[in-house]
């Protein structure tokens, strides 16, 4: 494959920002190489400024469930750019957006829409904070919650991939509210809740974390902690902004059955465009401004062409179940092929996978948390990645990402994404 002029542009585009990239997994850094720079995507592909053509189980890391370019969302946003940009004042668009995410994410009584998942899990520690008026938060290693300040502390995804759970610039203060435990792990938590009391605001996790791979709850492990934070008054944040519309209508709390008090949203709330949001119980969300004292807000928040395209999405997912059913048999296809190629091969490596999230590692030893995460062979990750996408399959370019898929694929495709997969385990066995 040629990627001359993507070569180019990372070329010039290092002498413009920092790194060349505006999200740091972007760079190619922990797999080497070259970032591709992308022109355009339809469907189940993702072309690149030299043209070359991949099938994608990245989907903007997950937002693009249906695909790219899914007609419905873009008719709507054409639709809307007809009255203009953007108002800064309410719309008729907003309130049918909270309606339908109420009605189908079970557990939120009362939304607040942001512009990113960032903003989504920052303002839900606040808020968590100012109705329980505590300072400290719990959190998992290896999960991530965006870049806010009290998040980058082990953190998974990128910060991970760079080299950086722990990042400068956040300050001690901040860092000392941040308590970490090992996912999975219930006595870790019991004894920072124990050593602490009174004192922990919030819990926050990724129901199902895709930050440092795919990493599934152990059985319990979610209702042992929703039991937790009831008795010592912790407020439970589910970060659903992964699996939130994707491991079901109405995300991992539907697919578990556990109600957290908050939850965040992200990806798939805006069909590709920027959309966070959080919500939750009624008495926590009341004490959100201008209803209540704590601060948040946003110039942008509830932009129409954004609204247009999220409920677009939100509701061909919420008429359409099928796209559930399709979604696990296309899962499960791909990872019993997978399973078999590393069984033909002898390879003993681990595939984590739920529903239409999964990730292979490249390790041995069972991957339940981050230490187990991190006991994969990373230069053996990046020599895969790169077999794939000579290939013609873009991968996260990271270890530490869960891969998305979507309606899109056929069976055709992943027939293809198996014999690259085949061929390339071959390759660097
Ligand atoms: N929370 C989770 C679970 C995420 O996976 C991410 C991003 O990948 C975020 C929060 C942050 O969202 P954003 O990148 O939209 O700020």
């Amino acid at each position: 494959m040629i990627h001359t002029t993507s070569e180019a542009l990372f070329a010039k585009a290092k002498n413009y920002i920092p790194g060349g990239v505006n999200s740091p997994v972007r760079a190619f850094k922990s797999v080497g190489g070259n970032p591709i720079f992308i022109k355009k995507a339809k469907g189940a592909y993702i072309y690149d400024e030299d043209d070359n053509q991949y099938i994608e189980l990245i989907n903007s890391w997950g937002p693009m469930i249906l695909g790219h370019a899914y007609a419905p969302v873009e008719e709507a946003v054409k639709a809307a750019i007809q009255h203009s940009f953007s108002f800064g004042a309410p719309t008729r668009k907003e309130v049918e957006m909270a309606e339908l995410i109420i009605d189908m994410v079970p557990s939120i009584e009362k939304v607040r829409m942001v512009n990113s998942g960032t903003e989504a899990t920052m303002a839900a520690i606040r808020v968590a904070r100012g109705f329980t008026g505590r300072d400290k938060i719990i959190k998992f290693e290896g999960c991530y919650h965006g870049h806010g300040d009290s998040f980058l502390i082990a953190a998974g995804s990128g910060a991970v991939t760079m080299g950086v759970p722990d990042s400068p610039g956040v300050t001690k203060g901040v860092a000392n509210d941040t308590l970490t435990a090992p996912f999975n792990n219930l006595a870790a938590v019991q004894q920072l809740v124990d050593a602490n009391k009174n004192q922990i605001a919030a819990l926050i996790l990724e129901p199902v974390v895709g930050n440092m791979g795919t990493v599934l709850p152990q059985e319990g492990f979610l209702e042992n902690l929703r039991e937790l934070c009831t008795k010592e008054g912790i407020v439970l944040i589910f970060d659903e902004v992964m699996t939130g519309f994707r491991l079901a209508k109405g995300g991992a709390q539907e697919r578990f059955n556990i109600m957290p008090d908050l939850t965040t949203l992200g990806k798939i709330i805006g069909g590709g465009m920027p959309v966070g949001a959080y919500g939750g119980r009624k008495e926590i969300m009341d004490c959100v401004s201008p209803q209540g004292p704590v601060y948040q807000a946003g110039t942008l928040s509830g932009n129409p062409i954004a609204m247009a395209a999220g409920y677009a999405m939100l509701t061909y997912l919420n008429e359409h179940p099928e796209v559930y059913t399709t979604l696990e048999k296309t899962g499960e296809k791909l990872v019993s092929g997978i399973r078999e190629i590393l069984k033909k091969l002898q390879l003993n490596y681990q595939i984590n996978h739920i529903g239409s999230m999964y990730s292979l590692f490249f390790t041995d030893t069972p991957v339940v948390d981050f230490e187990t995460a991190k006991t994969s062979d990373i230069p053996r990750f990046g020599k895969y990645f790169h077999a794939m996408l000579n290939r013609g399959v873009y991968l996260a370019p990271s270890q530490y990402e869960a891969l998305f898929l979507s309606t899109a694929l056929t069976d055709e495709h992943i027939q293809a994404i198996l014999q690259a997969n085949e061929e390339s385990l071959r390759e660097i066995m």
